[in-house]
């Protein structure tokens, strides 16, 4: 199972600390829900892919390769079966959907009659499967690849010209199942080993720290209520109270820590942490010690950064420290 974004957690956490009356806050606030809607989607790809019963470690999530000519492809869902490499293309978006050409683009209409058009979904998956099937050959790896949209949400209607297929997700341990037992061309160990070959091409793609690639100022630096969300009162001792729903909390210092990291700043020295959490030196220091960050010694300076993966979001993108 792919683990909850923290790209999407960042946006989160950025978004309450922006002014709501902002066109910067709905434009952000827009991308939060597509991002929001398209985990949601994954996670529901995950749990059928699941059903199949095929080893874990034939699947691979979020594979991000990179092309000299076109730079990063993001691959949603990768499965090595017995006779070829099936690619996913997960799409969650719901109402009636139509594909138009020239320029090429998903059309959805929603139940209330409100139209929005998308990236054409065919197009991704050509250029994807494309880009997966040099991989491979270079790698001397003579198994095709197979590209299938999934549609995700409930409740979307593919309304799409013959020979465009797309498949819901309960149709996938079916999908899976067919693709593992026509003309076997690997068998469970070398399966295991391509996945493994796969997973070693992925270049992880770092889009923080979030305000400083998108030039925003005016965000509030301060701590967030662990209930609500509200602003936290700034006091001379540890325990704070929520200025927006009053409720009484220990100051969560390492969140706001995790949260310079992913919003402002790459690297950050204990003076800095003083300066930003309004602490002495003793706490920068043992708060920084204690948490997933990484010291980095040098002779004039030490400084710190964020360990990305070790921070943990459980299934709601809720920190789990
Ligand atoms: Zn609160």
């Amino acid at each position: 199972m792919r683990r909850f974004p923290l790209e999407l957690y960042g946006i989160r956490r950025m978004l309450r600390r922006m002014d709501e009356r902002s066109a910067d806050y709905l434009e952000i606030g827009e991308q939060e829900r597509a991002m929001t809607f398209g985990w949601l989607g994954e996670r529901r790809v995950d749990q059928f892919v699941a059903r199949s019963g095929i080893h874990p470690e034939r699947i691979i999530t979020n594979l991000t390769l990179h092309q000299p000519t076109v730079g990063a492809v993001q691959l949603d869902t990768i499965i090595v079966t017995n006779s070829r490499v099936l690619l996913l293309e997960v799409k969650n978006i719901h109402g009636t959907l139509e594909l138009e050409s020239a320029p090429a683009r998903l059309k959805r209409t929603a139940a209330d009659g409100v139209i929005q058009y998308f990236g054409c979904p065919y197009t991704q998956l050509t250029n994807a499967t494309a880009v997966l099937s040099r991989r491979l050959d270079s790698h001397r790896i003579s198994l095709p690849v197979e590209g299938a949209l999934i549609l995700a949400a409930k409740n979307s209607e593919p309304k799409f010209p013959k020979g465009h297929q797309a498949y819901f997700p309960s149709e996938l341990p079916g999908l899976i199942h067919r693709a593992n037992n026509e003309s076997k061309l690997v068998n469970n160990e070398d399966a295991i080993a391509i996945a493994a070959y796969l997973r070693r091409l992925h270049s992880p793609f770092n889009p923080f720290p979030l305000a400083s690639s998108r030039e925003l100022t005016g965000l509030y630096h301060g701590s967030l209520c662990s209930l609500c969300d509200g602003h936290l009162r700034i006091g001379s001792t540890r325990k704070t109270d929520c200025r927006k729903c009053g409720a009484s909390q220990w100051m969560p210092y390492t969140e706001n820590l995790i949260d310079y990291f992913l919003i402002w700043g790459d690297t950050l020295t204990s003076r800095q942490c003083e300066a930003y959490l309004g602490v002495k030196g003793t706490k920068a220091k043992s708060l920084l010690r204690s948490g997933p960050f990484i010291r980095h010694l040098s002779s004039h300076r030490t400084y710190y950064t964020l360990d990305y993966s070790a921070v943990r979001l459980n299934s709601n993108g809720k920190l789990m420290l």
